[in-house]
């Protein structure tokens, strides 16, 4: 019989851990994430942060440990602090981290850190301003930094970077980023770009294998390779030269993750994506916004649909668009 205080699926996979996007909303509109012209989901149906807490109590009693805080951008969401500080007051959960553009991090870094966020993942393809812009379409690679600097002075426990490699556009920049990261004192991963929606250009004519990314780093840095793990999708190794930070790869095209999959992923309108790449899901609003629902019918809920969850996320180099959700409404 199943434990009722663990969700666990057919494929013998144990999940712990909860991604939360908390607005699909953006103060920018990443070329591999978004269509430029992006239509957001109206206010009423998304989660508001209240709904969010008694669903974050539900999981966190149903074995849940880690929880990801992500958008969108979670930092133009009113009420961030207040839901971090709820969740991180709940007392099975033991890591809440959260992954942000950056742009906002001088006003919210200290806020957050205030709040019980442990980590924090901030995205950064390039550092150069103006190629900055065009990759973003509308951000400021200053606002970033300088959000980069307060972070790093607020107490996080660890910083990480993200960063995405595209073929033509920031393929020249590895070891750039590589660099700025050692400067730093942080860690960083490179994604490679998923066909997750629509958006303009080709994604399979600008791929980049994190393969190749790899032996870049290695023409300058002696790397490796590690077996630690930090709850997620990410491999990573060590440079011999600076052995405290990690480089961590996810590489759902060349190094596929499924076997090891920990994780679900609540939507800002209260869908729970079984997988990121597959529509099977549970409407999580519907229930909570029906009077009389009791905690443990949306308990049994959520245990019942892991029985939906997909192997794997089937992803290949030769599909454009798999899922018809971008990244930003899906909860990266
Ligand atoms: N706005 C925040 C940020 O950019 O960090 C959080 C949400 S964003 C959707 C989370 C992560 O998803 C970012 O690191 C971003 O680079 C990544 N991402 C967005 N679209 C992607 C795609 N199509 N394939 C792979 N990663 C993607
Ligand atoms: Fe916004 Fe993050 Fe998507 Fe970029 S990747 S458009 S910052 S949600």
């Amino acid at each position: 019989m199943m434990n009722p205080q663990t969700l666990s699926d057919n494929f013998g996979r144990n999940i712990d851990y909860l991604r939360i996007s908390v607005t699909d909303r953006c103060d920018l509109r990443c070329v591999y994430c978004m269509p430029a012209k992006m239509r957001f989901t109206p206010r009423s149906e998304v989660l508001s942060i209240e709904e969010i807490l008694r669903l974050g109590h539900i999981f966190t009693s149903l074995g849940v440990r880690k929880i990801r805080i992500t958008g969108g951008e979670p930092l133009v969401r009113e009420g961030i602090d207040k839901l971090c500080l709820g969740l991180s007051r709940m007392n099975s959960l033991r890591e809440l981290v959260l992954t942000t553009n950056g742009s906002r991090l001088q006003q919210w870094a200290k806020p957050l850190a205030d709040s019980g966020v442990q980590r924090l993942n901030i995205s950064l393809d390039s550092l150069r301003p103006e190629r900055f812009r065009a990759m973003t379409r509308v951000g400021n690679l200053m606002d970033v930094l300088k959000g980069i600097e307060t972070a790093q002075q607020a107490g996080f426990e660890r910083i990480k970077l993200n960063s995405i490699v595209m073929k033509g556009w920031n393929d020249d920049e590895v070891l750039d980023l590589v660099q700025f990261a050692v400067n730093e004192g942080v860690d960083l991963s490179f994604i490679e770009e998923m066909p997750m929606g629509a958006v303009e250009g080709n994604r399979v004519i600008r791929q980049m294998s994190n393969d190749v990314i790899r032996k870049i780093i290695a023409t300058r840095y002696t790397l490796i390779d590690s077996l630690e793990q930090s709850g997620g999708p990410s491999r990573y190794v060590r440079m011999a030269q600076y052995p405290k930070l990690r480089i961590g790869f996810i590489s759902p095209h060349s190094n596929p993750f499924c076997a090891q999959c920990n994780r679900v992923r609540l939507t800002a309108t209260g869908r729970l994506l079984l997988c990121l790449a597959h529509e099977q899901s549970i409407d999580l609003r519907q229930k909570l916004r029906t009077p009389g629902q009791s905690d443990s019918l949306l308990q049994a809920a959520i245990q019942d649909s892991m029985q939906l969850k997909p192997r794997s996320h089937l992803f290949s180099t030769t599909e454009e668009v798999v899922s018809w959700r971008n990244m930003n409404a899906t909860g990266g």
